[in-house]
């Protein structure tokens, strides 16, 4: 698992872009970049809206291409520059990451023209804000840092342009509402869209021009081509109370290229153990039908976890695939009042079943359910680098 999201603790080896001393030592140019962001973390709100409103205000050309609407939760450019910069060290997982971002970026227009201005802006929010870090050696750190991010962002953008589009629209041909706040939505892309079941996407909506969020698809690529997301609606959500109350059959939405890690190595033959709580189970839907169709001799156990009965939205699908595939076995687990499946939460349910030491671990979710459940994982026998996932609601390598 490379991506780096922010706050997952990934590591920083020396053997990067700065001056490091070795394997498993930050180098000089991290050390300064993590004193600069350690200063500006209390006030991340205040340095946020300062770095657009100096962006836009020296190129009022950029301000279309970002929401109408903006602030710290509606942005995540900004806070992505911060990541690869905490990270720089780090030249394999960054180098995904970064690419990750161009590629991603190319939806909203991001030409190579852009970056200079970003990068003008990033250098005076720093140095407004890290009053005590600032200097001309933390300068060179930052001057260097972003010209390779910016630089890596470019060429990763440069080169997917040669081979797929900035995003696809994709026509809604169903919409079903299994609860109150959640929808299963099936689309029909106007291009083919090659993607990886345990994959996402950033999706735009006609309601929330240039907001885009990511959703993972729920099906592995079919012979027709559609494609599935399971959308929950959260109170004051943009994006999601759209899909779910208002999007209808017949509704056009753009769709960004694939994203993420979380996919099966089809040459192991080690069973998996697939995790996900809430909409988390739609990549893992993906990811059984996915095993079935390279001829399912792996054993896969499922656990679907949900608050309450109700919350198990897609269960009666997975117990039928459970019905006709002799290797599947599912599991919901629910946390308060379960009457159908194991009471209690995720976790603790993966580590009863346990142990798991010759498996590999898959999770989608909430983060705080993803950090639990690969606790558990890894005390059941799983190595951590057998684990994957792509944490759901915090910044991931995704473009936005
Ligand atoms: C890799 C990845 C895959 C994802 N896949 C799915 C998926 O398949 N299905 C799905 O429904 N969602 C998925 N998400 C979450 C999705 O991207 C959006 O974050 C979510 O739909 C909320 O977007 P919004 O525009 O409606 O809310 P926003 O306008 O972004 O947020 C509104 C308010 O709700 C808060 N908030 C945001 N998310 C949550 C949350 N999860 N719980 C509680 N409060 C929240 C925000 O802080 C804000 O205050 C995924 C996220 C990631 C990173």
């Amino acid at each position: 698992m490379t991506a780096i999201s922010a706050g997952d603790g990934a590591t920083t080896r020396g053997d990067g872009n700065g001056t490091g001393p070795g394997r498993g030592q930050p180098s000089r140019d991290a050390l300064l970049i993590r004193s600069t962001l350690a200063e500006i973390e209390p006030i991340s709100d205040q340095v946020t809206s300062y770095f657009y409103a100096l962006l836009f205000l020296n190129n009022p050309g950029l301000r279309d291409m970002f929401p109408a609407a903006m602030d710290s939760q509606r942005d995540r450019l900004f806070g992505a520059l911060l990541v690869a910069a905490e990270h720089i060290d780090d030249t394999l997982a960054l180098t995904e990451y970064l690419s990750n971002l161009g590629r991603g970026h190319r939806k909203y227009g991001t030409r190579p023209e852009h970056y200079p201005a970003l990068g003008e802006a990033l250098m005076s929010a720093l140095e407004r804000y890290a009053i005590r870090a600032w200097g001309p050696e933390t300068e060179g750190a930052w001057v260097r840092a972003y010209t390779a991010i910016s630089q890596t962002m470019i060429d990763a953008a440069a080169d997917d342009e040669l081979r797929s589009p900035p995003w696809w629209n994709a026509e809604i041909v169903k919409h079903e509402r299994r609860t109150n706040d959640v929808a299963v939505i099936t689309l029909r892309t106007d291009q083919p869209y090659p993607f990886r079941a345990g994959q996402y996407a950033s999706v735009e909506t006609p309601w929330w021009p240039r907001v885009w969020r990511n959703y993972s698809f729920a099906c592995s690529p079919r012979p027709d081509g559609l494609l599935a997301f399971h959308v929950k609606a959260i109170p004051a959500g943009w994006v999601s109370r759209a899909l779910v109350h208002h999007a209808r059959p017949g509704d056009v939405v753009r769709i960004g290229p694939p994203n993420g890690s979380m996919t099966v190595d089809h040459s192991s033959a080690r069973g998996l153990v697939c995790v996900g709580g809430s909409t988390g189970i739609a990549p893992i839907k993906a990811l059984v039908e996915d095993v079935a169709q390279h001829g399912g001799r792996r054993p896969v156990e499922v656990f679907f976890g949900a608050n309450r009965d109700a919350e198990l939205y897609d269960l009666d699908s997975f117990l039928d695939l459970e019905r006709r595939l002799p290797w599947l076995s599912v599991r919901p687990v629910v946390a308060e009042r379960a009457t159908l499946g194991e009471p209690g939460l995720l976790p603790e349910a993966v580590r009863h079943y346990g142990p798991w030491r010759e498996c590999e671990g898959y999770l989608s979710g909430p983060p705080q359910m993803i950090r639990k459940s690969v606790d558990a994982l890894v005390s059941a026998g799983i190595p951590p680098e057998r684990i994957r996932h792509d944490f759901m609601g915090t910044l991931v390598a995704s473009g936005k």
